[in-house]
């Protein structure tokens, strides 16, 4: 096979591609590229797609992930912040006629613009990633609140990131991050990945996850916004009580009468601690709280 044919992702093409182009790596915008045909295969599987289907990849570096995605799906748009990649994608990309790169910082596109610009015709859409590590919940927030209209988010993430997100009440990695998560979408781990599938190598270990986008929440809650306050008002310190949390965040200088009195009516005794609580303790006390009018 020659260097025309070869993947880009394998390690031989990669570092041709790398040195010939004279590219260094910007640690700070998280570029660690993926150099494993198998990893690569498990990602785009785990998004189950067809070629009526597209795919929005988030930072495709010189093109390993979107060259497999370019095979599988049938339209795949590409953003990318850094502008040094840009002539090196549309060199290695050349042979394909259903992508298109956007060079731009993905937390600054407007993405119902994108979807309306580049998947109006396909019949569903996934985000397709191995993300920078550095702005990973951002990205992923971004995409679940905005409320777009995608089937899944499949993901190569920080191993602890990917552990958090999928997390069940009572572990020690519940959190707020997972309960957001949760509210949109039902996370489920794809696999463990070594540090010897990227060059550079980072320092951290890797996961990838699938988050299947819900069509609706889970619960019914009031308010959104309050919602959320609630929760992460209830971890603010996770070795205090869910009574004390709430307490300093939304009853300061109070005693803690009434706040007992909505937490009963909410059916949680006021010692437990916040990661004992499920997403549907958390809508109910939200909800108990907002009708009588805290905020
Ligand atoms: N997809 C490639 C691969 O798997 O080999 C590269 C993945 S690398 C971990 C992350 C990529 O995201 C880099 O190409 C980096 O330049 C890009 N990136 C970092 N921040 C970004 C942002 N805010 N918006 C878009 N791309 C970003």
């Amino acid at each position: 096979m020659n260097n025309r044919t070869e993947y880009i992702s394998t390690p031989r093409r990669t570092k041709d591609i790398i040195a010939r182009h004279g590219f260094s790596f910007k640690k700070s915008l998280g570029q660690n590229f993926l150099v494993d045909q198998n990893i690569l295969h498990n990602i785009v599987e785990a998004a189950q797609l067809d070629d009526t289907k597209g795919a929005l990849e988030i930072g495709p570096g010189i093109g390993a992930l979107t060259e497999k995605l370019s095979q599988t799906a049938g339209k795949v748009t590409a953003v990318e912040i850094d502008q040094r990649l840009i002539p090196i994608l549309t060199e290695v990309l050349e042979p394909y006629d259903n992508v298109r790169v956007e060079h731009a910082d993905v937390l600054k596109v407007d993405l119902h613009e994108l979807f309306r610009q580049d998947f109006e015709d396909v019949s569903k859409v996934s985000v397709v990633a191995n993300l920078p590590y550095y702005v990973t919940t951002p990205i992923l927030m971004k995409l679940l609140e905005e409320k777009l209209p995608l089937e899944n988010i499949v993901v190569m993430i920080q191993k602890e990131v990917a552990v958090r997100m999928a997390a069940a009440p009572g572990s020690k990695d519940y959190g707020s991050l997972s309960i957001a998560v949760q509210y949109y979408s039902e996370p489920e781990l794809v696999c463990v990945v070594p540090h010897t599938v990227f060059i550079p190598q980072p320092n951290v270990e890797s996961a990838v996850i699938r988050l299947a986008v819900r069509q609706a929440p889970p619960v019914h809650v009031e308010d959104e916004a309050f919602f959320f306050d609630v929760v992460q008002s209830s971890f603010a310190q996770r070795r205090k009580t869910i009574a004390n949390n709430l307490k300093s965040r939304f009853f300061p200088g109070e005693g803690r009468e009434r706040l007992e009195e909505l937490l009963a009516e909410a059916g949680i005794e006021p010692v437990r601690r916040g990661e004992t609580l499920s997403i549907e303790e958390y809508a109910r006390l939200s909800n108990v709280l907002h009708h009588a009018g805290i905020r």
